[in-house]
C-alpha cells in the first residue's frame, strides 16, 4: 500500500543512526523541484513524484515512468531505473532530497524508455567510485567520472543499436554482462542481478537487495495490466512465467506470522509496493491464463478464435484493456504466437 512503511528485519546501527535523520523525509515531492536545481526547464511540466520510504536506507520513487529503487549507504546512492526522460531532473532532485551522498551505481532493469530515460542525467548527478584510473591507460573518469551504468549486455545493444537515436553516449550502461547472476556489494549489503533471458524481453533483470530485503522486479511484474511480452524484442511467455517464479523463489513471505506483515518487499516495474503472495497470485493468473490458450490452441483456433473465447476471463477487470499500449487482446495475442512458436 502506497504510505505504508514496512519495517526492517535487519539493518546496521550506522545506517539506523544516518537514517534518523532521513525519518519522514516520506514526501510527495511537488513539481517545481527541478528548478530549484537551476537545471535548465524541460519543455513536459515536472511531474510529481511520491517518494516512499520501504526500509530505513531504502525508497522507492513513484511517478516517473516505471519504479525506481534507491538505496542509501556509506558508500552513496544506488539506484535503480532512472525513470522517463521526462522526469530526470525531478528524480535528480527527489534523490538529492533524500540524502546528500553521491550516486554511486545505476542498476537498469530493462531498456524500456521508461527506465533508461533518465540514465543520463542521474548519471551525471553522481559521481564513480572509480578515482583511480581504469587500467590499459583509460582514465576512470572518460564519461566525466558520473555513476556506473550496471545492466545486462542487451540493454546496451539495444541503445546503442536501433533505440540508439533516443541515447547519448551518457546514457548507455558502463558495465555489462551476459551471465545469470552478477553481484556487487555495497552499502554493507549484497546486491544480486539475476538476468531473465526471455521474460518482458531478452534483456530484463531483477534487482535484488539482500539485507534491505527489498527486490526491483522491473517489468516481468507490472501490477498495473498483463504483463508486457514484446516478442519482437525477445519475451516469451515461458520466460515470463519462469521470471516471476524467480521472484517468487527469491522473496519470502511473513510466514507464520501473517499478521506482522513483515516479509520480502517486492516492487514492481509499474504499480503498487507487493510482497511474494502478491507474485504468487500474478504468476498463477498469468499461468492460468497461458494454460487456457495453450488448451485452445490444441483444439485448433486461430487467434482471432482464441480471442474471442476471452482466455484471459476473470481477470480483465483488475488487468486487462481495450485500449493504449497494451490491451488484453494484445497480451492474448503474444501469449498465442509465443506459443506457436516452437521452444517457447
Ligand atoms: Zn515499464
Amino acid at each position: 500500500m502506497p504510505g505504508q512503511c514496512f519495517p526492517a528485519l535487519f539493518y546496521d546501527k550506522k545506517a539506523q543512526t544516518d537514517m534518523t535523520r532521513q525519518q519522514g523525509v516520506v514526501a510527495i515531492v511537488a513539481a517545481g523541484l527541478a528548478a530549484a536545481g537551476g537545471l535548465a526547464a524541460q519543455q513536459a511540466p515536472a511531474p510529481n513524484l511520491e517518494v516512499l520510504q520501504v526500509r530505513p536506507n531504502f525508497y522507492m520513487i513513484a511517478g516517473a515512468g516505471g519504479n525506481i529503487g534507491v538505496q542509501v549507504g556509506v558508500d552513496g546512492v544506488v539506484v535503480v531505473d532512472s525513470g522517463s526522460a521526462s522526469s530526470a531532473d525531478a528524480v535528480v532532485a527527489a534523490i538529492k532530497k533524500i540524502t546528500p551522498r553521491p550516486i554511486r551505481y545505476l542498476i537498469n532493469t530493462t531498456a524500456d524508455s521508461d527506465h533508461v530515460g533518465g540514465n543520463e542525467t542521474v548519471a551525471k548527478a553522481g559521481q564513480t567510485l572509480f578515482t583511480q584510473g581504469g587500467g590499459a591507460g583509460i582514465g576512470a573518469d572518460f564519461l566525466g567520472g558520473a555513476a556506473s551504468i550496471l545492466s545486462v549486455e542487451q540493454v546496451l545493444t539495444r541503445m546503442s543499436g536501433p533505440d540508439r537515436p533516443k541515447y547519448p553516449v551518457g546514457a548507455w550502461p558502463t558495465e555489462t554482462f551476459n551471465q545469470p547472476r552478477k553481484y556487487i556489494y555495497l552499502n554493507g549489503e549484497g546486491i544480486e542481478v539475476f538476468h531473465q533471458p526471455a521474460a518482458h524481453t531478452d534483456g530484463d533483470a531483477i534487482v535484488f537487495f539482500r539485507r534491505s530485503d527489498v527486490v526491483m522486479a522491473g517489468d516481468v511484474f507490472d501490477t498495473t495490466r498483463f504483463p508486457v511480452i514484446d516478442l519482437a524484442r525477445g519475451g516469451s511467455i515461458r520466460g515470463e512465467i519462469a521470471a516471476l517464479q524467480k521472484l517468487v523463489d527469491t522473496a519470502i513471505p511473513s510466514v507464520p506470522i501473517v499478521s506482522r506483515e513483515e516479509g520480502t518487499v517486492v516492487i514492481p516495474g509499474h504499480g503498487r509496493i507487493c510482497d511474494q503472495l502478491d507474485v504468487v497470485e500474478y504468476r498463477d493468473m498469468v499461468t492460468i491464463i497461458r494454460d487456457r490458450i495453450r488448451d485452445l490452441i490444441k483444439e485448433g483456433l486461430t487467434v482471432e478464435q482464441v480471442k474471442a473465447a476471452s482466455p484471459a476471463r476473470g481477470y480483465i477487470r483488475r488487468y486487462g484493456s481495450d485500449s493504449g499500449s497494451w490491451t488484453t487482446n494484445d497480451f492474448v495475442e503474444a501469449v498465442y504466437r509465443s506459443l506457436s512458436d516452437k521452444g517457447k
